[in-house]
């Protein structure tokens, strides 16, 4: 069934007096979009299928936040322009704010990155216990922002032309209906939304999996140096070499700890044997990672996670998308999370919600075009993560096109040069953190730049600064080891 231009859909009416607004899962998404729709209904319910901690405390719900997180300043803006003051709550926790390459030691398959000195674009890095517990906090200090734990939502309740509610199953098998004026799915990536689309008559719902099969194995250490200022080390996989993937980092995270995951593709996954854990760092591109392993104390076991599968419903292409329902964060589109972008997506996403909201209000077409305009990071970090995934010869849901290779090369060339171009650097970033759009990286003085090249020559080892060498040396720690 199509929208009709000439019969907008009508505006719901219950019986209540007030608007009320239901979220479906209380993880990243699920905060963000309370916050982003509380200015425009009476009330926000959350339904979340577990208990939320008051605190940064693990949950089944977030599994995945035993790997390592970073936040994106394009995601971390958002969150900002959502809920003000979170980042420096984020930072007064003990989360890292990290410039953007100034304090990052990487080693991206063309090369070393040079430590630019810029401040426009940065990483914010914390456990992702951490992030959720603060940005809950803001959102729940919210007094129309509730939360239903221990409570599943089963279906959507209403037609193919809208959404009207939800069906609710609590933890004693108890059922339940609740109405409401918009219904946002933040279920994450096993959302059951195309089958419930399905039960209310929506069929046609495109999808796309895109499965690189890499595996992330992660760790805790006790940092044997401060984590104040200490960069993001990362070793990048080369889907060039046809030989399978293995990349690695380390991220400082709050109480003077590093996160460590490592990473394989099929051929080189890592295991969960802890004896394991830091020969695998050593099989890396550059042994920078092992070699501090090597003077760190590990505080946790090794954890797995097989949940990396590029996966993307494309709800904004449906001929009929029901008013009352929007759909965001990873129940939309889960990334391979090697490229950082899902809780950025996510963000970006709810401050588009926002806008919408803020000029259709509850009606006027507003879900399908909230949904489209959500789906503008998506394709973004859509395409950032499967043009790269789709060089590994293990990688299944799409082949690589001549086009794809010619894309590739280009972007190879950009990143060659950015290891010694400010210039490309900071264009590259810019897309990468989701702030500008990727036609950027084709602006007439970023392909000049490419055709020439970078202007340094290229570094042959990690660099480390002053301080860091000093922190290195008096922790007993060699730095002649970290140079190759
Ligand atoms: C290994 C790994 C590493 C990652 N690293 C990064 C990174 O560095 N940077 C980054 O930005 N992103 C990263 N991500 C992605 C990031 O974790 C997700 O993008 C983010 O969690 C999406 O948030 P979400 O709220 O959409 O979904 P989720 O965090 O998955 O939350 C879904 C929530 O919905 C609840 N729920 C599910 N179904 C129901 C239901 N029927 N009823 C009620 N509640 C329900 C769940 O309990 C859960 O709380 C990584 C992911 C993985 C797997």
């Amino acid at each position: 069934m199509s929208e009709s231009p000439q019969r907008p859909p009508q505006v719901h009416r219950t019986s209540r007096m007030s608007t009320r607004a239901v979220v479906v899962g209380g993880s990243l998404a699920g905060m963000l979009a309370a916050a982003a729709v509380r200015d425009h209904v009476d009330s926000v319910e959350i339904i979340e299928a577990h208990e939320l901690p008051d605190g940064p405390e693990s949950r089944p719900g977030v599994p995945q936040a035993a790997h390592f997180h970073v936040l994106l300043s394009g995601g971390a803006n958002a969150i900002e322009d959502l809920l003000p003051g979170t980042v420096k709550e984020l930072l007064g926790a003990g989360a890292h704010r990290v410039p953007m390459t100034t304090n990052m030691v990487i080693h991206s398959p063309e090369g070393w990155y040079r430590r630019w000195t810029r401040d426009s674009h940065y990483l914010i890095t914390a456990g992702r216990d951490l992030t959720d517990s603060v940005v809950r906090r803001q959102v729940l200090k919210d007094p129309r922002i509730t939360v239903r734990p221990h409570t599943k939502v089963t279906a959507l309740l209403g037609s193919s032309r809208r959404v009207t509610g939800v069906r609710l199953r609590a933890a004693d098998g108890t059922e339940a209906e609740l109405t409401a004026d918009l219904v946002v799915d933040a279920s994450g990536r096993a959302a059951r939304t195309p089958q419930w689309l399905a039960e209310l008559g929506i069929s046609g719902l495109a999808q796309d999996r895109i499965d690189s099969g890499i595996a992330y194995a992660s760790r805790i250490y006790r940092a044997p140096v401060s984590t104040e200022n200490w960069p993001v080390i990362s070793v990048q996989a080369d889907p060039r070499s046809g030989a399978p993937g293995r990349t690695g980092g380390i991220v400082p995270i709050e109480d003077g700890r590093w996160h460590v995951s490592l990473i394989g593709t099929p051929g080189a996954q890592p295991t969960r044997e802890e004896a394991e854990f830091e020969p695998y760092a050593r099989t890396l591109r550059h042994p920078v990672i092992a070699d501090l392993l090597a003077h760190a104390e590990p505080l946790t076991d090794v954890v797995m996670t097989h949940s990396t599968v590029n996966r993307r419903y494309y709800y904004e292409r449906l001929k009929s998308w029901p008013e009352g329902l929007v759909a965001l964060g990873d129940s939309v589109a889960a990334f391979n999370p090697v490229y950082g972008h899902g809780m950025t997506v996510a963000a970006i996403g709810a401050v588009a919600l926002r806008t919408r909201l803020a000029s259709l209000g509850l009606a006027n077409g507003l879900s399908r075009k909230a949904q489209r305009a959500i789906a503008g990071p998506v394709e973004l970090a859509w395409s950032l993560a499967v043009g790269q995934d789709i060089h590994y010869r293990t990688t299944k849901g799409k082949n690589a096109s001549t086009a794809d290779r010619l894309l590739q090369r280009y972007v190879s060339r950009l990143s060659h040069t950015a290891t010694g171009s400010y210039h490309v650097a900071t264009a590259m970033t810019e897309v990468l953190t989701l702030q500008s759009p990727g036609t950027t990286l084709l602006r007439p003085g970023v392909l000049t730049a490419a055709l020439l090249g970078p202007l340094r020559p290229q570094l042959d080892r990690p660099t480390f600064t002053d301080g860091e060498r000093r922190l290195l040396a008096d922790a007993g720690i060699p730095l002649p080891g970290l140079a190759k």
